[in-house]
């Protein structure tokens, strides 16, 4: 039988980050679409970025068939998160111009391409890639490219870059505790046989 867990970060009785999770303002708006294939996942980093920004959403599915009000949203220019033809290099948004609303598909780069596939608004959307990301602190997970961020990672480093007067550093904080969690729990031994 599976623990008990918090209704809230989803993380089994006793190990519950809600108190590490913040609240944090931003004037971009963020839509992070879940493949249901992550929502189980112990290291569920989308769901802490959604509960850590007051101006956020998570949506789980594969085929989103109601999408259209979600990324049509007045004063907001949709632009996914996402390698492609086309994608720009994401940069500062000045502070009168129109807000940006932050379109995030969450899962490896396979279930990401296939919600893409299956939801074509959200491939015609100009997409926006990271510039000089940070490396990666998510040691534990397999990751699908060597320099490949965290959806948490990647939504803390895109709203950094598109809004320098503020930082997002505190959304981190769960995440690393989470980490160190699974590496103690894992034995410092075998995480570096591992994952050294
Ligand atoms: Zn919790």
């Amino acid at each position: 039988m599976p623990r008990a867990c918090c209704q809230r970060c989803h993380r089994p009785e006793g190990h519950c980050l809600c108190a590490l999770i913040p609240r944090l303002e931003s004037r971009t708006r963020v839509l992070i679409l879940q493949h249901p294939s992550e929502v189980n996942h112990a290291l569920n980093t989308a769901r802490l970025a959604a509960l850590g920004l007051s101006n956020a959403q998570l949506l789980v599915g594969e085929v989103f068939e109601n999408l259209a009000p979600w990324l049509n949203v007045p004063g907001y220019q949709p632009r996914l998160l996402f390698p492609g033809e086309g994608a720009t290099a994401l940069t500062e948004q000045k502070v009168d111009s129109e807000h940006t609303l932050l379109v995030v598909p969450d899962g490896t780069w396979r279930k990401a391409r296939k919600l893409l596939h299956l939801n074509p608004l959200l491939a015609a959307l100009p997409r926006v890639t990271l510039e000089s990301a940070p490396a990666s602190r998510y040691r534990i997970r397999k990751a699908p490219a060597p320099d490949a961020l965290s959806t948490l990672e990647a939504i803390t480093h895109a709203l950094e870059t598109l809004e320098p007067e503020r930082t997002f550093q505190a959304l981190l904080r769960p995440f690393e505790v989470l980490i160190e969690g699974q590496i103690a729990a894992m034995g410092e031994e075998t995480f570096r046989r591992n994952h050294g």
